[in-house]
């Protein structure tokens, strides 16, 4: 036990490679860099780096969107930030109450950060178990993480921080408090986890299939160029929306004929997946899930 424990105390790359997010922002468009999280789920290899994230280099500081899983994270993210500009943050915010967006926040406590009133309530109600979720999910990767809750509420409304013209949106389907920000000067939209792009959408807090794909359609009115999702790469063709509508559409007609012909959840859960949704990360296992969230509501109105 002493050998080992001296052996791993004097292997500098051990302590040095751990706990390290590799965080690489990426140039996307004109003052906006992109940190791209893995298409995977929650573990221990992966530290909960599983999200998206991203910053506009304005003329008066960085605005963030997203602030990652946990209190490393955040401050990784930070480091990263400062390694292409230094400039100063001026603004952050959460596009929604799920742990790998908003449990980063520690790390911008001298910052205003913002998010939509349902977001900050969810965040205050929620925040703890979704943090204690994480931290068996990913393990020491969180240590030091606690839940900072956004102290200003965002509004549905225009603002132009640096000459960049920002559009807010507040939308429901993923978690019934959603926001999404258009930067009109450069026509990035980022989606946040409305919308999902080559990895299996998430259902826990939806309020309704129908209802998101309402929305989606809503946002793909929306004059863009370029779409940040939450989870998977940036979609520079318009394309991710679609894809968004057709596997929603999937989902919710796969488990309507299910309920109609009286299936268990057990049963559901086995049916196949349509070979169109292949290329899509996950989708086996988010597709379980989200027939245990969503299947007793399409029984009971089956009957
Ligand atoms: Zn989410």
């Amino acid at each position: 036990m002493i050998l080992l424990a001296l052996l791993s105390a004097a292997s500098p790359s051990h302590g040095a490679e751990r706990f390290d997010y590799q965080l690489k922002p990426r140039q996307i468009a004109p003052d906006t860099w992109f940190v791209e999280g893995r298409r995977e789920s929650f573990s221990k290899t992966n530290g909960g780096n599983i999200v998206n994230v991203a910053f506009i280099v304005t003329d008066e500081g960085v605005v963030l969107f997203d602030t990652g899983p946990s209190r490393r994270f955040g401050e990784q993210l930070r480091l990263a930030i400062a390694s292409v500009t230094d400039k100063p943050l001026v603004r952050v915010f959460n596009s929604h109450a799920h742990p790998d967006h908003f449990l980063g926040n520690q790390a911008f406590a001298d910052v205003p950060l913002s998010a939509l009133a349902g977001t900050a309530a969810q965040i205050r109600q929620n925040g703890d178990s979704f943090a204690t979720s994480l931290y068996d999910l990913t393990g020491d990767w969180m240590r030091g993480t606690e839940v900072a809750p956004p102290g200003e509420v965002q509004r549905a409304e225009r603002e132009t921080i640096g000459g960049h013209r920002l559009r807010f949106l507040a939308f429901e389907g993923h978690t019934g408090a959603d926001l999404v920000m258009l930067d009109e000067t450069t026509g990035v939209l980022f989606a946040g986890d409305l919308v999902f792009y080559q990895r299996a959408l998430t259902t826990p807090q939806t309020p309704g299939l129908g209802h998101w794909r309402d929305e989606l359609e809503q946002l793909a009115q929306l004059d863009y160029r370029l779409l940040l999702p939450g989870h998977g790469p940036l979609d520079s063709e318009r394309a991710a929306i679609g894809q968004m509508l057709d596997y929603l559409a999937w989902i919710d007609a796969t488990l309507s004929r299910a309920a109609t012909l009286g299936l268990t959840m057990t049963e559901v859960m086995a049916l196949p997946i349509d070979p169109r949704f292949a290329a899509i990360s996950l989708t086996r296992y988010e597709f379980g899930r989200s027939v245990a969230h969503l299947y007793p509501g399409y029984e009971e109105a089956a009957f």
